[in-house]
């Protein structure tokens, strides 16, 4: 019988030895922001599987609703800075000269070719450095086409990385008789994303649409409320700087599972981090700033992995959106081999 305990207690051991909670650089979240679009243009396909190919835990996917109310992974509401819409469908533009996806149906979407992302007043690249212009071929992708390719690759590349789709202007799509929420949630479902265990993080801005998702929608994974600046009009209806209080974080954590600040949120202009960490990780959430840029740093790093150290480490944020994620790997990996 003795001989039978401890062998049960070895075994219990050894399991959770295995199953230990790993380093702690191997706990932070590495989050491919729109792929890897520091290196091909935002959100296409390609900037997925390449993302894919870098191992980052998640991959993040931005989504608006076509005419048809097909949800596709785009960035603004708008396609003009993304792709050739203003020369395809010259006829399209609203009153205020831009071109919205709400506005095309997919077919017609389809028949746009992405770019990288460009300044409408110049028309040239906003990250100078980039993928080339008008080069190679590359569309807009629907969600269900993303997830299938990472679902895809994770089966043939033996990985578990997961989703990270954000729910655009939900106000602005109910404005077009549009329920993106419900759309997005319900094809997530039919992928077997819908609890807490499964690989997804659904975010969202309009802090009253993240209530929604939770409360009246019954949506069961894990949730993260973005916080803007006021004056960045990201969600008209939301104060973000009262959301940040702790007061504020407070009614998050009834509803979600963590927020998403920009970084200057908890890192000073001078390289300070500030008490927002400590605030949300009290109340039992985690934290994932955006967004790491290797060729647009905060004024206050001298390098790329000042900001990964800064943020991940004496801040003590859970993870990071990165268009590099190649680099945030790497550097996790350095870290883990250094304990
Ligand atoms: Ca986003």
């Amino acid at each position: 019988m003795m001989k039978f305990i401890s062998l049960s207690f070895f075994a219990i051991m050894t399991l959770m030895t295995l199953q230990a909670p790993a380093l702690s650089s191997d706990e932070k979240l590495v989050i491919a922001h729109r792929g890897a679009s520091g290196y091909l243009p935002e959100h296409t396909l390609a900037a997925k599987a390449l993302a894919h190919g870098m191992n980052p835990d998640y991959i993040e996917q931005d989504v608006v609703l076509t005419k048809d109310g097909v949800p596709i992974v785009l960035h603004d509401h708008h396609l003009d800075t993304i792709s050739d819409v203003a020369s395809k469908f010259p006829n399209r533009k609203r009153e205020d000269g831009r071109y919205y996806a709400i506005d095309l149906s997919l077919a017609e979407i389809k028949t746009l070719k992405a770019h990288e992302r460009i300044d409408l007043k110049t028309g040239k690249r906003v990250f100078p450095s980039r993928f080339p212009l008008h080069q190679s071929h590359f569309e807009i992708p629907t969600l269900e086409e993303e997830i299938e390719l990472i679902k895809g690759l994770n089966q043939a590349r033996g990985k578990n990385i997961g989703i990270y789709p954000e729910i655009k202007a939900p106000a602005f799509h109910r404005a077009e008789g549009q329920d993106i929420s419900k759309i997005v949630i319900d094809l997530l479902a039919k992928h077997g994303y819908s609890t807490k265990e499964d690989a997804v993080y659904l975010q969202c801005f309009d802090w009253n649409e993240t209530q929604r998702i939770r409360n009246e929608l019954g949506y069961k994974g894990k949730l993260v409320q973005l916080i803007a600046e006021n004056d960045w009009n990201e969600s008209p209806n939301v104060n973000f700087d009262a959301l940040r209080t702790k007061e504020g974080l407070s009614s998050i954590a009834k509803i979600a599972d963590g927020i998403g600040p920009w970084i200057p949120h908890l890192i000073s202009p001078t390289g300070q981090s500030n008490d927002l960490v400590k605030n949300v990780h009290a109340l039992g959430m985690k934290i994932h700033p955006y967004t790491l840029r290797a060729d647009a740093l905060p004024e206050w790093a001298k390098e790329h992995d000042a900001v990964l150290e800064t943020v991940l480490f004496k801040a003590g944020a859970d993870g990071i959106f990165t268009d590099f994620p190649d680099l945030a790997v790497k550097y996790l990996q350095h870290k883990n081999q250094a304990h």
